[in-house]
């Protein structure tokens, strides 16, 4: 339970830490909020030589909505996600996933850049966002680059963000009339999605489905067509690929998807 040695330096603006990232190299990593990353640096998961730490960099903090998008630095942490008066309007179906993510201290701490950069598919975030249709801003030394979070999780933990990049904000749009609902099927009230159902506008994001978040798209395609909510839940795990652990087999996993994304359509709201 104890990491292996490592260097801390803070960086003051994104330009330094592209700088710090560029020079320690590839066995630099990025710490925000460290609710995932310090865990598995002391089971020795991972092992970075060099952490760069961009939470107190100001640019990545707050929210702003603009031209019916809204904004959010990547290191606000999922406390100030949940309690924003921009985000509770426009996009509450976040503000709400925000809300849920483990307890208290955890979302102090935890940042929503974070949680989108670890790209684990059991998280709360990464899931509401992809139903909402959002996009990431990532800076580098190649210069910035806006990614569709339909572009984004490229695998078990794997993003799109290339090394010395920084995911610097999360884009979602602007929509306070849009029918929303979120279910999360979890045992204790701090932990991950055993299943997680995140519905927007007509779009359907699942956690804990296969190896990145995914879209129910069956199930979208069936609401599109005119489906009921019942015919189109039925089809929600439709090209999913879940796995077995402690907590859920995958036929169960299967089934709770199902049921989660009637619940999530029939509370749309
Ligand atoms: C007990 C416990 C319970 C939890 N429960 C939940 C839960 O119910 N739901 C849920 O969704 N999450 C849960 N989490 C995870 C939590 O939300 C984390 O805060 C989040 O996943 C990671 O955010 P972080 O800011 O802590 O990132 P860190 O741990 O600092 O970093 C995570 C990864 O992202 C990279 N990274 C961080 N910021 C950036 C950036 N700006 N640009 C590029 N890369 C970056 C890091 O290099 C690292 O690889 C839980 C964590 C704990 C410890």
């Amino acid at each position: 339970m104890i990491p292996a040695p490592f260097d801390y330096v803070r960086a003051a603006s994104v330009e330094d830490a592209i700088r710090l990232l560029s020079e320690a190299g590839e066995d630099a990593k990025i710490l925000a909020g460290g609710h995932s990353l310090l865990p598995m640096m002391k089971l020795r998961l991972a092992a970075p030589a060099v952490l760069v730490d961009v939470a107190q960099i100001p640019d990545l903090h707050g929210v702003a909505e603009d031209e019916g998008e809204i904004t959010i630095g990547a290191a606000t942490t999922h406390a100030a996600v949940a309690a924003s008066e921009v985000v509770r309007r426009g996009a509450p179906l976040l503000a709400h996933a925000a809300g849920l993510v483990g307890d208290p201290q955890i979302r102090h701490r935890g940042t929503i850049g974070g949680s989108l950069a670890h790209a684990d598919p059991a998280a709360d975030l990464p899931v509401a966002v992809l139903a909402l249709g959002g996009a990431v801003t990532t800076v580098g030394r190649q210069g910035a680059r806006r990614i569709p979070i339909d572009d984004f999780f490229a695998g078990y933990f794997e993003t799109a963000l290339r090394p010395g990049e920084v995911l610097t904000a999360v884009h979602v749009p602007c929509r306070p009339h849009a029918a929303w609902g979120y279910q999360k099927f979890a045992r204790r009230a701090n932990d991950w999605a055993i299943v997680g159902v995140a519905a927007n506008a007509g779009r359907i994001a699942l956690a804990h489905m296969a190896s990145t978040p995914v879209r129910a798209s069956a199930a979208e395609q069936a609401l599109a067509e005119g489906a009921g909510i019942d015919a189109a839940a039925a089809s929600a795990d439709a090209g999913t690929d879940p796995g077995d652990d402690l907590h859920a087999d995958a036929e169960y996993r299967r089934v709770l998807a199902r049921v989660l994304t009637k619940r999530a359509l029939l509370g749309a709201r």
